[in-house]
């Protein structure tokens, strides 16, 4: 109709676009029977694939490594106590299948950080977290891995 309009129609074609690549909460994990191999895992397992989100192993292969299938908090639960909306944490972004052994190595994970603005935010600090806790599996790996080749060797 006149100059002015054409640019603002491009300009709403263009918010609707980058609106589509926002990330949106997936919300909790369905629970199932309240488990994680019976429940919650399967969903995590159904988002993300079988391998271990720390140590990369495959956790579908057998049913023994699946009985070693875990999930866990990237950001852990105890950041709620620090100010974390509950909901983000419990949000399947927040969730990443594990097997029990990386668990168990990173129980105790603690960060000091401030709540992110957004959902943007947290999950930029998800991914470094994620790095982060990958590098703590990683080196306790490498130390178990050695205890037990010492054990190995001197139990012959
Ligand atoms: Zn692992």
């Amino acid at each position: 109709m006149n100059a002015g309009r054409e640019p603002t129609r491009i300009d709403i074609v263009e918010t609707e676009t980058e609106a589509d690549a926002v990330p949106v909460w997936l919300g909790r994990p369905a629970q199932g029977d309240g488990t994680c191999r019976g429940g919650y895992g399967a969903a995590v397992v159904a988002y993300y694939g079988a391998d271990c989100a720390y140590c990369g192993r495959d956790l579908s292969e057998t049913y023994e490594s699946w009985l070693d299938l875990s999930v866990d908090h990237v950001v852990p639960r105890n950041a709620v106590g620090a100010g974390f909306p509950a909901e983000w944490i419990e949000d399947l972004h927040n969730h990443v299948p594990c097997c029990r052994a990386c668990n168990e190595f990173l129980n105790g994970f603690r960060m000091a950080t401030e709540v992110p603005a957004d959902i943007i935010g947290f999950l930029a600090l998800r991914d470094s977290v994620l790095e982060a806790k990958r590098a703590r599996a990683e080196d306790r790996h490498r130390r178990e891995r050695q205890n037990y080749q010492r054990w190995k060797a001197g139990s012959r």
